[in-house]
């Protein structure tokens, strides 16, 4: 026995238990999960009816008399079982609106749909992967006495890309802003694009909703030079939503002429600062709209939902674009485990998350995401299904949920969360063995998809 770890020591206690079993059924309920969520406490359902209690559960019978609950978490440097299922219901989520199913018809299919892609625009010049970097026949030195171009060639690993040539010149102030509004930009992006629609068919913009309806889902990816590029599925439906059939002039071709019009046009405005003045943001110049065709032309809808899915599994360690957790003192991020790079970043967010000016903005509270906030996945609400929705069929398919006409009681407690060595150790081999047997073909779906993924970075 002393030859084992402490985990396999541990492991062997538990299988000896009398409980293990059971143990291990709840396990694999939470699909392995890493950091399960232990309850303690009770269910009585009764028929209301009779005052007859039809079932009764309570944890004081279970293995450490407690229930061992999924953490949700969606990053897969977290929990990798929780993450491939948030992926999973992502892709569904994204692909209902796309072709329908969890109560979308699958008449959106027809409808004009765009899988586009909104850049940030250039903060300063970065090292780029693939040909020669930024090849310049004059040579010539920045102002700190730094070369302006780079004639190397780097691998597209190298630690060198997306850091500026040099981080003197670079706009490190402009960088973090234009990530603090990215969501007002955004706004009025997808504002613009029902404006351009409706003034190129001679409406006045307030009826709008009244003929059509736009309908999206986007995410946030973080790029090698740490800003954030958009990916958004936008979709033309008539006035009710999915069910919905568009006006005659709602087509493809006028949804995209709309897109281009308004990326191009929106224009935000920081709040003014006297260290740092008014900045005028914009979305980059780099622009990618793609119709999705229903007639198997263009990119796969099964593509579009894998490749949107795949970004909100990725935790800060994995892009490399700030911390996991938010920063709590300032000197957080002088031993964060980032480049230098994202340290200037995070650093420029503390600086002016103490200007008054820029409060509302919550700098320092979102100094680990650089500025961003918000979510990774982000919807309207007419789009598809919600995350809560997928959960309570998984409830159901799984017969958690108490029949119709039934009255229950429940009382549960927090009472701790995690795993101990061992129990980890069965727990991870647990979430393998699912996602072996599991047929997802994700996997291969993004690989052979890989659209959207050709813009570089922009600078
Ligand atoms: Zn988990
Ligand atoms: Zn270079
Ligand atoms: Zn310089």
């Amino acid at each position: 026995m002393r030859q084992l770890s402490e985990a396999d020591r541990d492991a062997i206690r538990l299988a000896q238990d009398p409980k293990f079993a059971r143990w291990l059924d709840q396990v694999r309920a939470t699909g392995g999960c890493a950091h399960p969520i232990h309850l303690s406490g009770s269910t009585t359902t009764w028929d209301p009816a009779t005052g007859e209690v039809l079932r009764h559960y309570d944890t004081r019978d279970e293995p450490g008399e407690r229930l061992l609950i999924r953490c949700r978490n969606r990053r897969a440097s977290v929990c990798p079982p929780c993450s491939r299922l948030h992926a999973g219901d992502t892709f569904h989520l994204v692909r209902a609106g796309l072709i329908g199913g969890k109560n979308v018809p699958p008449t959106v299919r027809n409808r004009p749909r765009l899988f586009i892609t909104l850049t940030a625009p250039s903060f300063g010049p970065v090292h780029r992967a693939g040909d020669r970097c930024r090849p310049r026949r004059d040579g010539g030195t920045c102002e700190h006495g730094r070369p302006l171009g780079c004639g190397a060639v780097h691998e597209e690993t190298a630690p060198l890309v997306g850091q500026p040539l040099c981080p003197d010149c670079y706009d490190y102030v402009a960088h973090v802003l234009w990530h603090a509004h990215a969501g007002k930009l955004w706004d009025r992006f997808t504002r613009g694009v029902r404006r351009h629609l409706a003034t190129s068919v001679g409406l006045p913009q307030s009826r709008f909703p009244n003929h059509a309806r736009l309908s999206f889902a986007r995410v946030a990816e973080y790029q090698k030079r740490a800003a954030v590029h958009v990916h958004a599925v936008v979709r033309l439906d008539g006035p009710a939503g999915p069910a919905d059939e568009p006006p005659p002039w709602g087509t493809a071709d006028r949804l995209t002429g709309a897109v281009h019009a308004s990326a191009q046009r929106v224009l935000v405005h920081t709040p003014y600062s006297p260290a740092v003045g008014q900045l005028a943001l914009r979305w980059g110049t780099q622009l990618d709209v793609r119709p999705l065709q229903n007639d198997g032309t263009g990119p796969d809808d099964d593509a579009v939902a894998a490749y949107i899915a795949k970004y909100v599994t990725k935790g800060a360690s994995e892009t490399g674009a700030g911390t996991d957790h938010s920063v709590l003192i300032c000197t957080d991020i002088d031993t964060a485990r980032v480049n230098s790079h994202v340290r200037a970043l995070m650093r420029a967010c503390w600086r002016l998350g103490g200007l008054p000016e820029y409060a509302p903005l919550r700098l320092r509270a979102w100094a680990h995401t650089l500025g961003y906030r918000g979510h990774i996945l982000t919807k309207s609400r007419a789009y598809s299904a919600t995350y809560a929705a997928l959960r309570a069929d998984r409830a159901e398919q799984h017969g958690h949920d108490d029949p119709p006409g039934t009255a229950a009681d429940a009382r549960w407690r927090y009472t701790g969360f995690g795993h101990t060595y061992g129990a980890a150790l069965i727990a991870a081999g647990v979430a393998q063995d699912l996602a072996d047997s599991r047929q997802v073909d994700m996997e291969n779906r993004r690989d052979d998809a890989r659209v959207g993924a050709g813009l570089g970075a922009e600078g």
